[in-house]
């Protein structure tokens, strides 16, 4: 009975399609996304409005009690009688999620990745792009799995999958893996703050560190001299020129002068990070817990409890 409406709007949408009804772009982006499986009814074959079963002679039939549930059909009574067309449910489970959920998706992963723009990263947005992500995934997944099992009972499988509703988001998710694996997001946060960057570096060479603001730009400065480096776990490995790590490095203590800017409200407990300027190190020099930015800049990796 309920999927009457259904049958006749889908036959009348075959046959004479509204001429010109304007549609909206947005319409359009948002069908293309998830047009959804269609049933359409091939012939005049009829089933027992009530159970189902097969009603001999279908929509051309003589009234008659069905023969599986006894039921009065009279195909010219609309609601005894249903052409074998699925129901409401199959028909929305093989429907892919729509536009709204591939911009959730990318909403998620743009917060995601913005946590990934400063050195220690950002926890509190980080922490929310995680379980934003995790929860649209783990939907995802429970629909995808339901399309499954349904389009195959149907035998509807390569309609469904057919839709690009199902497959832009794991595709976009994927896109944002790879961004935030290059890297992407902590160079471009870092030429997004570069002049307050710049501005600190040249106050340090001309020994005015300490005129320049504490926290200018969202900048905080760790130690309030301008040679600190050597006093930070990642660094301090290199302070005896003799020790197993600077000579594999092929650094001098002098190597490290510098100074560490860090971005307040980065980091998270154990693990913070900073933009480190250590114009005296050797551009080649490969070091474990520094990433180089260019210019004398890296990413510092700060751990323990210093
Ligand atoms: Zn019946």
């Amino acid at each position: 009975m309920s999927t009457e409406p259904s049958i006749s709007a889908s036959t009348s949408a075959s046959t004479s399609p509204p001429a010109d009804a304007p549609v909206s772009a947005l319409t359009r982006v948002r069908r293309w996304f998830a047009p959804g499986v269609r049933f359409l009814p091939s012939s005049d074959e009829r089933q027992c409005a009530r159970c189902g079963y097969p009603f001999p002679g279908g929509a051309q039939g003589a009234p008659a009690p069905c023969s599986e549930c006894g039921a009065w059909v009279d195909p010219t009574e609309a609601r005894t009688l249903r052409a074998p067309v699925p129901g409401r449910f199959v028909q929305w489970s093989l429907r892919a999620p729509g536009l709204a959920y591939s911009l959730l998706v990318c909403a998620a992963l743009v917060v995601l990745l913005y946590s990934g723009s400063v050195p220690g990263g950002y926890f509190d947005s980080g922490i929310l792009g995680l379980c934003a992500i995790a929860l649209l995934g783990l939907f995802g997944i429970l629909r995808a799995a339901l399309a499954l099992v349904v389009g195959l009972r149907h035998r509807r499988l390569g309609d469904t999958a057919r839709q690009p509703g199902w497959w832009i988001p794991p595709a976009v998710v994927l896109a944002g893996v790879s961004t935030a694996q290059a890297g992407v997001p902590i160079v471009l946060g870092f030429e997004w703050r570069r002049a307050t960057l710049e501005a600190n570096a040249a106050a340090w060479h001309a020994g005015t560190l300490d005129q320049v603001p504490v926290a200018q730009g969202g900048l905080k400065r760790i130690g309030s001299t301008p040679t600190p480096v050597l006093e930070f776990p990642p660094m301090s490995v290199y302070a005896d020129p003799e020790s197993p790590s600077s000579r594999q490095a092929r650094v001098q203590p002098d190597d490290f002068r510098g100074v560490l800017l860090q971005v307040s409200g980065s980091g998270f407990m154990f693990e913070s990070g900073a933009y480190a300027y250590l114009p005296y190190l050797p551009a080649s020099t490969w070091l474990p817990d520094l990433v180089p930015l260019g210019g004398g800049w890296y990413v510092v990796r700060l751990r323990d409890d210093w």
